[in-house]
């Protein structure tokens, strides 16, 4: 049978790490038997969905790369399927009218809670209910005798006594369908074969496995994976920094990084770190996923980003970087190509907004020079040399790295001092820091005119400093 899978979301807020988890376990579980990945908006809950959620959660997906064959289907628009659903059910005794008042049932549940009980309903109106005035919820019929299996992909074998269970509602007084009753009918529409998901869900499952038996489906796989951690050990949340899928892609990560870090949330292979997202459809096994919660590791991830920036085309990192720049209200025009900057800066950036934080030099004069460095480097001492090669530069016939390179050698030679002893110097008078690319490499894009104004300032600097 065709493998279907689908991610589920609740649209009431971002794209979060584990829901992008969870989506890519889907998608890869899909892509690697050949089958189908479906898309579901749950939007019941008319309070909490919105708009914005959905669109942030497509954009989270898009940039992750995970494609969908089917969606996004909306709960919203499936309102009259649930109806005939429930009404199937009521036909054939497997659901009941519920007459009970909220007031009776939070009486049930205080009560119960002060026994100590776990709190459930008491099944009053499941054997001939007593019309009231209000419209009744709808409540599922739940077998009391026998267990329910559940072979888990993930957690293994889980065994639930029925008389644990108590009978669910279905269909609430407004109209709207619950959330399990929703989920159950969708996953039998939608033939979804492997139902892989958060074990936030574990408890549903049993319910919805009668529910979905009592609607003449057949049972589909289930895999509840487990939650994500943050480093502290603690269940990952906005106290650890970004949960957002999204706000990694704005502080300049790369998708790949990204992904490559979530497929090894709770999944591993040998003890192999990298795996491009072929290779990740080609050895994922949903049975191999680990049951213990994985950590969220941003340092791990940082690596991860800075082994796919290494590998990442030129002209690719040059676009992110742009964006990054232009993020920091930097106007690139006028200035180096970004892809060459990135060029220059990709063997020393963990993500794309640090590669632009160490970039604004190139595209803007700095206030002032980095005070330590400074201090070090903008000493009289560098004062004749670097008026030395100020000379060589501006007669240099073309602008370019070598041509750079050698009038810094030139110049030292002649002045018999090392060549860091110049290049230091050069290095602060032109960056304004101490840390750069190779000097030749970061002047060549700086530009001449630029360079020279910033040896001259430099210059004063050291005159200032020496009188
Ligand atoms: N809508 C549910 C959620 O966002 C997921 C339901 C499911 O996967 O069964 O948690």
């Amino acid at each position: 049978m065709a493998v279907r899978t689908r991610f589920a979301p609740s649209p009431t807020g971002f794209l979060h790490v584990g829901g992008a988890r969870t989506a890519l376990f889907c998608w890869l579980h899909a892509r690697r038997h050949g089958g189908q990945f479906i898309l579901r908006i749950e939007d019941t809950d008319r309070e909490r969905s919105t708009r914005e959620s959905v669109e942030g959660i497509l954009d989270g997906l898009a940039w992750l790369g995970l494609d969908w064959d089917e969606g996004p289907f909306h709960q919203s628009e499936r309102l009259a399927r649930y109806e005939a659903a429930v009404e199937s059910l009521l036909a054939s005794g497997r659901a009941y009218r519920c007459y009970c008042s909220k007031e009776r049932l939070e009486r049930l549940r205080a009560g119960q809670l002060a026994r100590r009980e776990k709190p459930r309903y008491d099944g009053r109106c499941r054997d001939g209910a007593r019309p009231g005035a209000d419209p009744p919820a709808i409540r599922f019929r739940t077998p009391r005798e026998g267990e329910t299996v559940v072979d888990d992909l993930v957690r293994g074998r889980v065994v639930i006594r029925n008389d644990e269970l108590d009978d669910l509602v279905l269909v609430r007084a407004d109209g709207f369908p619950t959330y399990n009753f929703s989920v159950v009918v969708d996953d039998l529409d939608m033939a979804v074969t492997h139902v892989i998901r958060g074990d936030d869900h574990v408890n549903n499952t049993p319910r919805q496995i009668h529910i979905l038996r009592a609607l003449g489906g057949e049972l589909p796989a289930y895999a509840h994976v487990p939650m994500i951690l943050g480093r502290d050990g603690q269940r990952l949340s906005k106290r650890h920094g970004a949960v957002s899928v999204t706000s990694y892609r704005d502080a300049g990560y790369l998708p790949e990084a990204m992904l490559n870090h979530l497929a090894r949330l709770g999944w591993s292979h040998g003890d192999q770190e990298i795996f491009s997202r072929g290779e990740l459809v080609a050895l994922f096994d949903i049975g191999a996923v680990n049951r213990a919660a994985a950590s969220f590791d941003t340092e791990k991830l940082d690596w991860l980003n800075r082994h796919y920036i290494k590998a990442s085309g030129v002209e690719r990192l040059g676009e992110a970087l742009g964006r990054q720049l232009a993020g920091l209200g930097l106007e690139t025009h006028g200035g180096p190509p970004p892809a060459a900057v990135a060029e220059a800066l990709r063997e020393r950036a963990s993500t794309l907004r640090q590669m632009a934080e160490a970039s604004v030099y190139f595209y803007r004069d700095f206030d002032d020079f980095d005070p330590s460095a400074a201090r070090k480097h903008l000493r009289p001492v560098a004062g004749a040399p670097l008026e030395k090669l100020r000379a060589a530069l501006a007669e240099l016939p073309a602008w370019t790295a070598p041509d750079i390179a050698d009038a810094v050698a030139g110049t030292a030679e002649r002045a018999g001092i090392g060549l860091g002893k110049l290049g230091q110097p050069l290095r602060v008078a032109v960056t304004g820091r101490g840390v750069s690319p190779p000097f030749d490499v970061t002047l060549a894009l700086v530009g001449r005119e630029r360079t020279l104004a910033r040896l001259d300032r430099a210059l004063d600097f050291i005159r200032a400093r020496a009188a």
